[in-house]
């Protein structure tokens, strides 16, 4: 049985020789139970020495492939990229900072064994991550949830094994705004769960800023729900039979009281009123009208500048 492990990399220097360590710790126990690894490095355009420690480690170890990016198109792209070129029968995508354990890999592989389809990777404890990463992450996935009828599981990232079947379905997928957690849950199939305890990164810092999950969030939620968009006819209607309702009672008081209209203040408040609540509505309809836009383009999801170790099964 062939397993690829799809690992995209960003100026990730410090951590790929630690990773082929460790994953050389376990080669021969993965070997033990018929398994025949192979990884597909994905460079994302990093700026720093990545690329070349990628091309000296393909020359070592046979096992190694690896595609390098003309630049940054972000991990969502990287991933799916290393999907499309992975050949295993197993396909497993994993971090290359060591937050994603070998050992969880035994685990996913005895739950294949045992007749899952989709394995999930599971954070028990995200200790090492901050406190604000942590309840925004808890907050997009109850807001998701909500909205979403596409429902995630809590604290699951990218790690998880697919077999063959279930990554050739989500390749069919042709979006080029891609969320990848979304699109792999979308397709379904049997999926079981493992828990883990992530480990702290091993060297350097986290790609992701507050303002790239944020971004990545909103992704998610347009990717996946339109409820966003449907919000304001509701919205719209409810506020529309309640300004019919006072403007009725408006129009009887000056017909049969003669009383003017009072107040510069309730005027006030309703023009500031409405003025925000139609340009958040106008920026909803911006955050899918852009991501239309761009989907209309066609454009490719990645550019690939040299391939490396292509085509060439390990072992
Ligand atoms: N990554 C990438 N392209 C990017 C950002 C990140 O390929 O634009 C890779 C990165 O090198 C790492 C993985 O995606 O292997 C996860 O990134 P990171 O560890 O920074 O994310 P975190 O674990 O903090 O969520
Ligand atoms: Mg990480």
């Amino acid at each position: 049985m062939n397993v690829t492990l799809v690992v995209p990399v960003y100026n990730e220097q410090l951590n790929l020789n630690t990773f082929i360590d460790e994953f050389n710790r376990h080669y021969s126990k993965f070997s033990e139970l018929n398994y025949n690894f192979d990884i597909q490095f994905v460079d994302d355009g990093s700026k720093d020495n990545t690329a070349a420690i990628i091309e000296a480690l393909a020359n070592k170890y046979v096992y190694v492939r690896a595609i390098l990016f003309s630049r940054n198109f972000g991990k969502e792209s990287a991933l799916f990229a290393g999907l499309e070129h992975a050949s295993g029968d197993l396909i497993i995508p994993m971090d290359v900072d060591l937050q994603d354990p070998f050992e969880v890999v035994f685990e996913m592989l005895k739950k294949y064994e045992e007749g899952a389809d989709v394995v999930l990777a599971k954070r028990i404890d995200r200790g090492t991550d901050t406190y604000l990463k942590r309840r925004s992450a808890e907050m997009f996935y109850k807001v998701n949830n909500k909205m979403s009828s596409l429902k995630l599981e809590n604290n699951v990232g990218d790690f998880r094994l697919m077999t063959r079947q279930v990554v050739n379905e989500i390749l069919r997928l042709k979006e080029s705004q891609l969320f990848m957690k979304g699109l792999m849950s979308w397709v379904g199939f049997d999926t079981v769960v493992v828990t883990y305890v992530r480990p702290a990164r091993n060297e350097g810092d986290t790609k992701f800023n507050f303002f790239k999950l944020w971004n990545l969030a909103i992704q998610g939620i347009t990717s996946f729900s339109t409820l966003p968009l449907k919000i304001w006819t509701y919205f719209g209607g409810i506020t529309a039979f309640i300004s019919f309702l006072y403007g009725l009672k408006i129009i009887i008081e000056k017909l049969f009281f003669g009383i003017n209209v009072s107040g510069y203040a309730s005027l006030m408040v309703a023009v500031l009123f409405f003025g925000g609540v139609q340009l958040i509505g106008i920026g909803v309809i911006g955050e899918y009208l852009g991501r239309t836009y761009l989907e209309t383009k066609q454009r490719p999801k990645y550019i690939i500048k040299k391939s490396i170790n292509e085509n060439q099964r390990a072992g």
